[in-house]
């Protein structure tokens, strides 16, 4: 039997043995190659004094990368129960390293789970990939990790770090920059997927900065985004007119044109809207 570097048998053989074929519900496009799954680890930085919450390991390809690069300890929380033994396998292989969690991420408490400093390091399903980040984005600032590496499709990872004036640039673009630093780090073809998508990947970076780039309260500051753009092709005298304020006071008060449009504005703009609203209310 072949083996990989960390003395496991090659990917393609867990998923054979514990009979882990792709269910397309599940968002299950497995990485098998241990080149990439390594390169996205090492692109999470130093993990040796960190924990790290990964969602969806299926046959844990990148779990074992990451334990490999040394992550100090990798608490995995996946939802297909035929996972169970590879990802045991990993766990004996790592004693005390790998903690395995079956369920469904988006009702997890992971953050309770980890200890301090983590991080997130995750290959998304991409059914739930945006809901799961809208939830860690929602966290408390400064937030429980640390930093976030995670794999979306291309067209949501340019959304995430869209400027404004682009046609990416929108709800999920503010809420991810108006404390965070978001890049994308590196595309992965199709090809590299088993099976394959029918579209490329980008693995994104996103840091907590130091500080907002402006104050807003959270909740506001998404009902502005969400009215703003939910219809982006209006100008803002008349997509704001569900707030319950009237749009020209808020603009007004925000010193924006009332005749610009929401994907004009930069995540400060939306800042000072969510501040003129909750001074209106
Ligand atoms: N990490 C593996 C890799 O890179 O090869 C698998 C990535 S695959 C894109 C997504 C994984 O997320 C699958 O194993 C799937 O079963 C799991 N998954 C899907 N929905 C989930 C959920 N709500 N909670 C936890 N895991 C989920």
């Amino acid at each position: 039997m072949t083996t990989a570097p960390d003395g496991l048998p090659p990917l393609r053989e867990v998923i054979a043995r514990h009979g882990i074929a792709a269910k397309k519900g599940l968002g299950q496009n497995f990485l098998l190659d241990l080149n990439l799954t390594g390169r996205i680890a090492r692109a999470a930085g130093d993990l040796s004094a960190t924990d790290v919450l990964e969602v969806g390991p299926g046959p844990g390809g990148l779990t074992r990368a990451l334990l490999a690069a040394g992550a100090r300890r990798v608490v995995a929380v996946e939802r297909d129960p035929r996972c169970r033994e590879a990802l045991a396998e990993i766990a004996a292989r790592w004693p005390g390293r790998l903690e395995a969690v079956e369920g469904d991420a988006l009702e997890v408490d992971a953050a309770a789970l980890l200890g301090r400093p983590a991080a997130v390091v995750a290959n998304l399903p991409y059914n739930v990939g945006t809901a799961l980040l809208v939830g860690w984005l929602r966290a408390p600032f400064p937030p429980w990790w640390s930093r976030l590496t995670l794999m979306f499709q291309r067209e949501v990872a340019e959304r995430i770090v869209a400027a404004p004036g682009s046609g990416a640039y929108g709800r999920l673009s503010v809420l991810a920059q108006w404390r965070c630093e978001a890049r994308i780090l590196f595309d992965v073809p199709p090809q590299a997927f088993s099976p394959p998508p029918k579209v490329t990947s980008s693995v994104v970076s996103i840091a907590p900065l130091d500080a907002p780039r402006a104050q807003a309260d959270l909740a506001l500051l998404e009902e502005v985004t969400a009215a703003a753009f939910g219809q982006r092709r209006k100008m803002l005298r008349q997509a704001l007119k569900g707030l319950g304020v009237a749009p020209e006071t808020l603009l007004d008060a925000a010193g924006i044109e009332p005749t610009r449009r929401a994907e004009t504005l930069p995540v400060e703009a939306f800042c000072a809207l969510a501040r003129a609203l909750a001074q209106a209310r």
